[in-house]
């Protein structure tokens, strides 16, 4: 593509400026919204394998704590940069809001190339990072998650540095852990599953019917691999993935469990037997029913948009769909279920894991998964109202829900001093 990519943060301010409008929000609450409570920015000297320091830039951005802690991931990809994470942290902040969880939003990142870093090397970057932000994160202050290229075991390597720095064992510092260290079931596949509810009411309004439909995912990680894996069950068809090492179709439809595998056996999903290779623009642009961008921010630009023939659009990346994509989008009658509600799923089962770690109890996996049914069944709900309310997209019903309890909750503090 050679359309320049806007900076996230500026379509973060552009997509709250406009619900603020809606809401008709005071000024001085608009902007206490539009600026990041604390920004920290961290230098991480680490020990390569071959015996020379690097020193890599980490970031924490905590964004909003009216409604409850600082709560989001930790990426890392060479990308990374405060305006990058200051967005995601905004995002986050109107995510859990609009699922209604008593969390703020946050985000952290480091700048690296994880794939090319040995698992020491990752885990002597992730403790320095862990070491450093441990003054401001906490059970009750701000609570991590994995997010692109962290898991489980990189929740655990900063729980383990927390606990050590304050003498204590608090599993609820941190989500997304591995079960063993007080992480909740259902947690791996929650944003996935979260993002077919939502795609299941989302197929109810538009009247598709699932059991004929197709779909499409550009990136097949954690996020669009269960997605496509869920969502199947339902009906749908996965004719296209990608990773970021390419994207392929199929003509007849694939089978998501049998990718995953090949993806885990081989690194990507390029070759897969009975795929043909596309390029990122084919595949956004492919004729599904469904497409789901579960990669990166940026992706639907306002050229792709253009070209999208799905009916529904269920936004498992954050920050996928730029804003003068969103219009063009909205005009062609395309039905975006919006990050923030999309893939609030993820965020929405760190919230139950932090109530177990909390109340040291442990749900099944059945009552994980139905608790987030209903969280995810009632934010749907919340959002349409207002889209049908205030006659517009979901993007905006979405931030107008959202920004809207944020804001009754920055009024009811009131200013300190
Ligand atoms: P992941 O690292 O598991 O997967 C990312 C996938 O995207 C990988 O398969 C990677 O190869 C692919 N990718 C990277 N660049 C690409 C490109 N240019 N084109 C196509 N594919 C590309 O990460 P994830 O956790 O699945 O996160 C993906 C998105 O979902 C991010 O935007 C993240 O913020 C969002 N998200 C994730 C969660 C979660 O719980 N995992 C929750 C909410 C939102």
């Amino acid at each position: 593509m050679s359309q320049a990519k806007p900076n996230p943060f500026e379509n973060a301010l552009e997509q709250l400026r406009i619900a603020a409008g809606y809401l008709k929000l005071d000024e001085g609450i608009h902007q206490m919204l539009a600026h990041p409570k604390r920004e920290v920015t961290v230098s991480l000297p680490v020990k390569m394998d071959d015996g020379k320091i690097k020193v890599f830039t980490g970031f924490r951005v905590q964004h909003n704590d009216a409604r409850g802690p600082f709560k989001g991931g930790i990426r890392y990809h060479p990308n990374v940069s405060l305006d990058e994470v200051r967005a995601l942290s905004s995002w986050m902040t109107w995510k859990t809001s609009v699922v209604n969880i008593p969390f703020g939003g946050g985000k952290g990142g480091i700048i690296c190339d994880p794939k090319s870093m040995s698992p020491g090397e990752l885990e002597r970057m992730t403790r320095r990072f862990a070491f450093a932000i441990a003054p401001i994160i906490g059970p009750y202050k701000d609570v991590p998650a994995p997010d692109v290229y962290t898991n489980a075991q990189t929740m655990a390597w900063i729980m383990d540095v927390y606990n050590m720095i304050n003498g204590v064992m608090s599993p609820a510092v941190i989500t997304g852990k591995p079960i063993a260290l007080g992480g909740s079931l259902g947690r791996d596949r929650a944003t996935g599953r979260g993002a077919v509810f939502v795609t299941v009411e989302a197929a109810k309004v538009k009247k598709l019917d699932l059991k004929k439909a197709t779909f499409a995912v550009q990136g097949f990680g954690n996020a669009g691999s269960n997605y496509a894996e869920i969502l199947q069950e339902h009906g749908p068809k996965l004719m296209g993935a990608s990773d970021s090492s390419g994207a392929i179709m199929s003509k007849t439809g694939m089978d998501a469990g049998k990718l995953v595998a090949y993806k885990e056996k081989t690194g990507s999903v390029s070759g897969f037997p009975g795929s043909q290779p596309i390029s990122n623009a084919e595949l956004l642009q492919m004729d599904v029913d469904i497409l789901s961008p579960a990669a990166l921010e940026n992706q639907i630009l306002p050229d792709i948009a253009k070209g999208v023939k799905a009916k529904i659009v269920a936004e498992c990346a954050n920050g996928p769909t730029t804003p003068e994509a969103d219009k063009i989008l909205a005009k062609n009658g395309v039905f975006v279920c919006p990050d923030i509600l999309a893939n609030a799923g993820g965020v929405v089962v760190s919230y139950l894991e932090w109530v177990q770690n909390l109340e040291r109890i442990a749900w099944s996996e059945d009552e994980v998964n139905s608790m987030l049914e209903k969280k995810m069944i009632g934010a749907f709900k919340d959002v349409h109202d207002a889209s049908v309310k205030y006659n517009v997209d979901m993007r905006t019903g979405a931030m107008i829900t959202a920004v809207g309890r944020v804001a009754e909750a920055v009024k009811g503090l009131g200013l300190f001093p």
